[in-house]
């Protein structure tokens, strides 16, 4: 996987379709996006994407929380 080639396609959640996710990072909430190559984009610049959990990621529109296997390409509904 090359540098600098990041995805502008999102991976969104399985139950409503959206792309805005978080996880919950030393007791915070922390806005995320994944891209369609596993990359977790960061909404908050000076947080380390390596500490996120990718096992444990939570959909902002609703109650759906799990792994970033778990995500999808395209929200058939
Ligand atoms: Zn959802």
């Amino acid at each position: 996987m090359s540098r600098g080639k990041h995805s502008n396609r999102f991976l969104v959640c399985p139950q409503c379709g959206i792309s805005n996710l978080f996880v919950i990072l030393h007791n915070n909430q922390v806005n995320i996006k994944i891209n369609w190559e596993k990359e977790v984009v960061m909404t908050v610049p000076d947080t380390n994407p390596d500490s996120i959990d990718l096992q444990n990621i939570h959909c902002l529109g609703c109650s759906w929380e799990g792994s970033v296997n778990k995500l999808v390409k395209y929200f058939i509904g």
